[in-house]
């Protein structure tokens, strides 16, 4: 890696795996994270697919030492009457490991080396010479700034405006409540009508969480709480109803579903990672893995440039890998989004056979769960059509 400081912008999930990349190369790196605590009790669920963490592992992100819930299996179900847990359209086999977000974030936070500045409540700007601007007015010069402030980031607005989310069409509702019942290793996908219940256990100290979202086009800007359960109630199974609908509202939020592709990930010695430089909606369960997967092609780059490389070398190399992949993850899950909720089938005929030819059609396999590290992924350029 060039000698050098390094700033992030963001200390979450992809902030603090870039800091963990940076200072392995040797820089000085000094976190900026506008919140104070709040990340550690973040208590939704968070998949990674487990080949991706066999490869996150190998690089040093992340190890067992962070609690997760095993998933073997995909089950998908309708509400037909004909059983308080919904009728099974599809045993869809499937391979993830659910963590719960508060937890995965502490595990990568404890990675970042103590020499780390690592300053909270200290939310920042870039300014217009690429200097990063702190609330009291006082600006820091860095050699690389790292934009990891999530999907609103104040570094992809400085440096690509025209680059805005655009609002996918509806919404999604979060929540968590205790689990009580077997050690269950599904991923539950209750089918509706233009919408799509996910569930699935996360460790919570002693015991378990169920994590669940909702995905649905109905009610979700105004009245959003009426709304959520008149659907649950109409649409789920009771079992699982009766979840959704016990948990209180404190512990329940609405996530607005957008689409984000960026034309470049760096702009002179800036550069957007995780959130920042790609959205894709929540059905490729890849959110956590792409941003910590763009810290460790970071690394990557700088090992490869070497000390007496240039930053401008490193941010290449960077972009080259990183922009296709987050493009082609936004693709993929933009379909996944069209077949889950904006144009659902008749839930009610369909069969194991028929989920198959309906799963294929997605092309979800060629991303749900987040692409292989280094994958070759072409220039990304269709997710545009
Ligand atoms: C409300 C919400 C709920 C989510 N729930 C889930 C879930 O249940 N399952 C799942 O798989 N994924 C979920 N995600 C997505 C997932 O958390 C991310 O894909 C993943 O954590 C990688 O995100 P990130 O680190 O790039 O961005 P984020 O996690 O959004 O982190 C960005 C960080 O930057 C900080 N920040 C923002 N602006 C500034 C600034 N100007 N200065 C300093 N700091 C700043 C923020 O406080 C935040 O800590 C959720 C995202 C959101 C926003």
């Amino acid at each position: 890696m060039p000698i050098g400081r390094v700033a992030v912008v963001g200390g979450s999930i992809t902030g603090c795996a870039f800091a963990l990349a940076a200072a392995r190369g040797g820089a000085e790196v000094t976190v900026y994270e506008r919140t104070t605590g709040e990340l550690a009790d973040r208590g939704v669920g968070i998949a990674l697919h487990v080949d991706r963490y066999v490869e996150l592992q190998a690089a040093g992100y992340i190890d067992d030492s962070t609690p997760w819930r095993n998933v073997v299996a995909r089950k998908w179900l309708v509400d037909d009457g004909s059983s308080a847990r919904g009728r099974l359209l599809w045993d869809q086999s499937a391979a993830f490991r659910m963590y719960n977000w508060g937890q995965l974030w502490q595990g990568l936070r404890r990675r970042v080396p103590a020499e780390v500045d690592y300053r909270g409540g200290t939310p920042v700007t870039l300014g217009a010479d690429g200097e990063v601007v702190l609330p009291d007015g006082t600006r820091e010069h860095y050699d690389v700034v790292v934009g990891a402030d999530g999907y609103g980031s104040a570094v992809r607005t400085a440096l690509f405006p025209a680059a805005v989310p655009q609002y996918a069409g509806y919404t999604m509702w979060r929540g968590s409540c205790a689990w009580e019942h077997e050690p269950l290793d599904d991923l539950i996908s209750v089918c509706i009508p233009n919408g799509q219940g996910v569930m699935y256990r996360i460790p919570d100290g002693a015991g378990d969480r169920m994590s669940w979202g909702l995905y649905s086009a109905v009610g979700g800007t105004d009245n959003p709480r009426p709304a959520l359960l008149a659907l649950a109630r109409k649409h789920f199974p009771p079992f699982w109803a009766d979840l959704v609908t016990a948990t209180p509202e404190s512990e329940t939020l609405i996530q607005p579903i957008n689409d984000l592709v960026v034309d470049a990930y760096t702009s002179g010695r800036a550069l957007v990672a995780g959130d920042a430089a790609a959205i894709a909606r929540p059905h490729v369960a890849s959110g956590a893995v792409k941003g910590i997967q763009d810290a460790v092609a970071f690394e990557t780059a700088c090992r490869a440039v070497g000390r007496d490389g240039s930053w401008d070398d490193v941010l290449a190399r960077y972009q080259a890998e990183r922009r296709p992949a987050g493009a082609d993850l936004v693709r993929v899950a933009r379909a996944m989004g069209y077949a889950m909720v904006e144009d659902t089938p008749d839930w009610t005929v369909m069969t194991p056979e028929r989920m198959v030819d309906w799963w294929a059609a997605q092309h979800a396999d060629d991303g749900f769960g987040g692409h292989a590290l280094g994958a070759s992924i072409g220039t990304g350029e269709s997710v545009n059509r």
